[in-house]
């Protein structure tokens, strides 16, 4: 196997300090009058500047000549996205002698903080920040076409695309994925994580009643009716096969489940480790593992190759080269959403007001790539107005970070005043439209100590409180009160929600709003707030699949070559998706094209 494009993008642990040293050519120090003048002062300087969440910190050392290492010693970018820019930007800084080296898609903000905080360091070392700054000629290099051979090729390394990679190579098939990023991930790596599947070990020993057609009912009515059923059956009988297979290729899981926002019912796992990195990790593992996956990443798909009515490859195009990939067997689309393409978005939306400033919780990488590649090919769309908004927007980026919700059961929204507004254990949609009516669309989280019960509890991004309330994201109060002021809301009005909402968990509700999911109280000091907006979550529409995750046709008749899995695919969700069900679709049906493109001959 090819490995050489090969870059395991994700760890864990990421490294707080990435030492980088100087192997590259130096930059020719000033000439005046026949002498040479020094380009920098020679020493080690730390700077700084601001990134998504929070300041990043460098520390530059340079020589008369040369900037000759750039250490990050601080940083809190989120795991697997920032990594590209804190891999390759110091390195391309150091290795072109140079400010203006380009910013990574997909890590622009954190490759521009980068970019600043390492200007900082060098404004204190005398360097002429002007001259560092201009863009060098680069070399104009010719763009070779490679082509290569293999039996399946995945577009798009999110979780569908690797588990129909994963899935297809177990089933005796030479895989390549491409990824038009420079990072494996896509919007899963952000997801908080949260997979529903009825599970007879786990929910049982929680004394948690569930069954396979409560899981269908829930997720057929909260579509309003309008998912296909028999997707929606083979999406609930293989959520928990699905999760099995994934412990057997040794991804962790809580014992405890919960219920996620939007998810209406107790049954959401939660991965062992941050986020979606669980996901992204367990499949990178077992590429690394087992020979014949070949990840080809910064790769965009760019063209399905047709012959004879069958998919038989994909053009790419690469950052220096061209692809021309055949697949003897097929082609799995996998590229995701479309929350980031603005145009696709409006031009789909029938049931929100204007999205066109409205922000999301998406990767860049979500503009619907896949919708035009199967469009070109006669692929069917089903359900493209459907549009998900969540209330769970942080006001700066609309992303899902900070959030310090860690279950439905415990936490209550309220509005500028101070004012409950909604059951806080409803639909998605319904809880976005109740949010929109409030003042400037804005809300509070609130909940209490019991959600943080030590300074390690983090949220389900990764994120301990005290950390959100430093930058400004989260705040606390020994008294609700003191939260009020904190947070300027009326305070006897958050103090009746939370009396009213208390009141209610000793009943079990319903309540005014007809809420009836409840666990405890909110009346353990401290108590923490944090602000939320609407945005742009998920899009639920997208081409026509069958039960095999065969792509079909505008004529009915499935497209001979061609398979679609994950968030690209539409029909399965209806108007309206449970939440915690896109990692049970995209793993399911991911799996499902794999193995079936495997079987192609
Ligand atoms: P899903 O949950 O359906 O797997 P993700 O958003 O997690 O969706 O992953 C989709 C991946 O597909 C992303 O990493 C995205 O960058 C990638 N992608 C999108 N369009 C293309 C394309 N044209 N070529 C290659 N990769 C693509």
């Amino acid at each position: 196997m090819r490995k050489s494009h090969f870059k395991r993008t994700l760890c864990l642990l990421f490294c707080l300090i990435l030492a980088i040293s100087s192997v590259a050519c130096t930059s020719q120090p000033k000439v005046t009058d026949g002498e040479s003048v020094a380009m920098f002062k020679a020493g080690t300087y730390v700077g700084t500047a601001n990134a998504h969440n929070g300041e990043i910190k460098v520390e530059v050392t340079v020589d008369e000549e040369a900037i000759k290492e750039i250490k990050i010693l601080e940083h809190n970018e989120s795991p697997g996205i920032s990594d590209p820019a804190i891999e390759r930007i110091p390195q391309a800084i150091i290795d072109d002698q140079s400010l203006a080296v380009d910013t990574i898609s997909g890590a622009t903000v954190t490759s521009a903080a980068i970019i600043s905080a390492v200007t900082n360091a060098l404004e204190q070392a005398d360097a002429d920040i002007d001259a560092l700054k201009v863009k060098k000629e680069g070399e104009e290099t010719a763009r070779d076409t490679v082509e290569e051979t293999t039996d399946v090729v995945v577009i798009g390394g999110g979780g569908a695309g690797l588990a129909a990679a994963v899935s297809a190579h177990q089933n005796g098939a030479e895989v390549i994925l491409i990824e038009k990023m420079p990072r494996l991930g896509g919007n899963t790596i952000l997801s908080g994580g949260a997979y529903n599947a009825v599970d007879p070990k786990r929910q049982e020993a929680q004394g948690i009643e569930d069954s396979i057609e409560k899981h269908y009912t829930q997720t057929y009515e909260g579509g309003d009716k309008l998912g296909n059923t028999e997707l929606i059956k083979v999406l609930v009988e293989n959520a928990y096969p699905a999760i099995e297979w994934l412990e057997d290729l040794g991804m962790k899981f809580d014992d405890e489940l919960f219920t996620v926002l939007g998810g209406m019912w107790p049954r959401a796992h939660k991965p062992s480790t941050p986020l979606g990195t669980g996901f992204i990790d367990t499949y990178s593992k077992y590429i690394e593992e087992n020979d014949g996956i070949e990840i080809i990443l910064d790769t965009e798909a760019t063209e399905l190759m047709v012959e004879d009515g069958k998919v038989v490859g994909v053009k790419a195009k690469g950052l220096k080269n061209d692809m021309i990939l055949h697949a003897n067997k097929g082609v799995v689309i996998a590229t995701g959403g479309f929350s980031k393409n603005i145009d696709m978005v409006e031009e789909n939306n029938k049931d929100w007001p204007s999205l066109k400033d409205a922000k999301s919780t998406n990767h860049p990488g979500a503009t619907g790539d896949g919708i035009i590649l199967a469009e070109a090919v006669g692929a069917n769309f089903v359900g493209m107005e459907n549009l998900q908004l969540l209330p769970m927007g942080d006001p700066d980026t609309g992303s899902l970070s900070g959030n310090i919700e860690l279950s439905v059961e415990n936490r209550i929204f309220v509005n500028k005043d101070g004012d409950r507004f909604v059951d806080e254990g409803e639909r998605r949609d319904v809880m976005t439209k109740a949010l929109l009516e409030q003042e400037d669309a804005y809300m509070w989280v609130v909940l209490d100590h019991k959600n943080y019960p030590t300074p390690e509890t983090v949220n389900n991004f990764n994120e301990t409180i005290e950390e959100l309330i430093e930058q400004g994201r989260a705040f606390k109060g020994d008294t609700l009160e003191e939260l009020a002021e904190k947070i300027n809301v009326d305070p006897a009005k958050l103090v009746k929600s939370v009396e009213e909402f208390n009141k209610a968990v000793e009943t079990g509700g319903p309540d005014a709003f007809g809420r009836t999911l409840f666990d405890k109280k909110i009346d353990t000091a401290p108590f923490y707030a944090g602000p939320r907006i609407p945005t742009v979550h998920h899009t639920m529409g997208g081409i026509e699949i069958n039960t095999n995750a065969q792509v079909v046709g505008k004529d009915g008749n499935i497209i001979p070559g061609l398979y679609a899995a994950g968030e690209v695919t539409g029909g399965i969700h209806g108007s309206n998706r449970l939440g915690g069900n896109a990692l049970a679709d995209i793993t399911v049906f991911g799996r499902i094209a794999g193995e079936n493109v495997a079987k192609e001959k």
